[in-house]
């Protein structure tokens, strides 16, 4: 048996910083990241044998708990059947057309007409190719160039949605990394999250020239930040006021807040035009779609101008599992999901305020982060201005104890349907050792 040490020093001399995604080095968290060998339910298991209750679910795919039987099934059958075939099959079809089905509003007396955004569907591989190629689809659309995103918002790791903001809210970006050219994050426009007036004065300034605000749906890559009651919905309409378009990316909150992502559960009706989705839409293999009106859709290729092509997209063995996936995501599910990730947020809290630590534990739907600050955040800054420094000494002490956490404050956590009694009560236990753990933190 090795340890987790000698694996991490192992990896690194195969792997740049030992991972193939930064996160998962730990190294906001100052600790020693867990090379995992199985995971089950609501557990994951480290090299050394030790088990954890997992609030990471694979950053959202596993919500119906690790290796979900009826999944599992599914993708060995798919597997017996041919790894891929380059061409089309049945189930591409049935998932399609399950992900439009799910995404909609029923008419209601306050919205009395039943919505449907998604009307054709195109199945890629990752969520960074899916808002890649809504950007493309909204430029080929527009016949324009600049797309409008929020800082602090994560939409995968194109180049133009690697951007930081310029000094002024009308500014051309920044690039976010090394390796960006300054040309390509030039074509992104980075303003505060809920501010409205930002987004009208980007507009008044370059409305002509913007092809479409991307949003996270409700943004959880900087902890959980809700949208301002209506904000979805009004910059759906500023956008359109000028010609652009909005594009929902529901890579993370698609399926998982609720049947029809957050789409279904905003307070306020909007009209997004494209929307990406990931993470649960694959059931935990590699599978993201993009999906809208026939019209906007049906500008790719083969019908239309706009290019977008890959050698593994529908692939069937990441079919199955979204497919399994979103069929066992029904009503009990969602609930044992809301009511799992209420005790633990609630909990926490008790817990910090308890040892007296200054928090706030803000939601969405389902999806909770606590974040160390006297306020609840509303964009960015005030995300970055909260005391950080508590986190890795709660984050380790949550470990230590048999828990596995995101590692980073600027993470939701991820709660799934196999979160039972058992699971929830070790994650509650945990809590008031790893409040004491924050409170007794010093800033680095
Ligand atoms: C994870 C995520 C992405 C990127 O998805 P990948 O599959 O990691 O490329 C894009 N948008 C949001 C909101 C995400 O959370």
């Amino acid at each position: 048996m090795t340890t987790n040490a000698q694996e991490f020093a192992r990896a690194r001399g195969a792997m740049p910083g030992g991972v193939n995604s930064p996160v998962r080095a730990f190294g906001s968290v100052h600790e020693t990241p867990r090379f995992f060998v199985s995971a089950s339910g609501p557990y994951v298991t480290d090299v050394e044998g030790r088990e954890y209750v997992d609030l990471v679910g694979s950053w959202g795919p596993a919500i119906l708990g690790h290796a979900h039987p009826a999944v599992v099934k599914a993708v060995q059958d798919a597997a017996a059947h041919g790894l891929g075939f380059g061409a089309s099959t049945p189930g591409e079809t049935e998932l399609a057309e399950l992900i439009a089905a799910r995404v909609s509003r029923p008419s209601s007396v306050v919205e009395p007409v039943e919505t449907h955004p998604v009307e054709r569907v195109r199945l890629v591989s990752t969520g960074t190719e899916a808002t890649m190629t809504a950007i493309r689809l909204a430029r080929g659309a527009t016949g324009r160039d600049l797309i409008v995103k929020f800082a602090g918002h994560y939409h995968g790791h194109s180049d133009g949605l690697l951007a930081e903001a310029g000094s002024g809210v009308a500014t051309l970006a920044m690039p976010g990394s090394a390796g960006v050219p300054a040309a390509i994050a030039a074509q992104t426009l980075v303003i505060a999250y809920n501010d409205l007036d930002a987004v009208r004065e980007v507009f008044a300034a370059r409305g002509d020239d913007i092809a479409a605000v991307i949003v996270e749906a409700a943004p959880a890559n900087m902890g959980i930040v809700p949208p301002a009651h209506g904000f979805n919905a009004a910059l759906a309409e500023i956008a359109h006021a000028h010609g652009a378009l909005l594009i929902l990316d529901e890579v993370l909150t698609g399926f998982r807040v609720g049947p029809a992502g957050w789409y279904g559960i905003d307070p306020v009706l909007f009209s997004p035009d494209l929307i990406t989705f990931g993470k649960v839409v694959g059931g935990g293999l590699p599978l993201a779609a993009i999906g809208g009106s026939a019209a906007l859709m049906e500008l790719l290729a083969p019908l239309g101008p706009v290019y977008q092509a890959g050698t593994l997209s529908g692939n069937p063995l990441a079919v199955a599992a979204g497919r399994t996936t979103l069929d066992h995501l029904d009503a009990a599910a969602y609930a044992r999901i809301d009511g799992a990730a209420t005790t633990i947020a609630d909990a926490a809290a008790s817990a910090l305020s308890e040892a007296g630590v200054t928090h706030v534990v803000q939601r969405s739907g389902s999806l909770f982060s606590i974040q160390f600050a006297a306020e609840a955040p509303t964009d960015y800054d005030t995300v970055k201005a909260q005391e950080a420094f508590r986190y890795p000494p709660f984050f380790r002490a949550m470990l230590a104890q048999g828990v596995s956490l995101p590692p980073s404050v600027f993470e939701a956590w991820f709660v799934s349907a196999a979160h039972d009694d058992t699971a929830v009560s070790r994650i509650v236990e945990a809590l008031p050792a790893a409040a004491r753990a924050a409170a007794e933190a010093t800033p680095d």
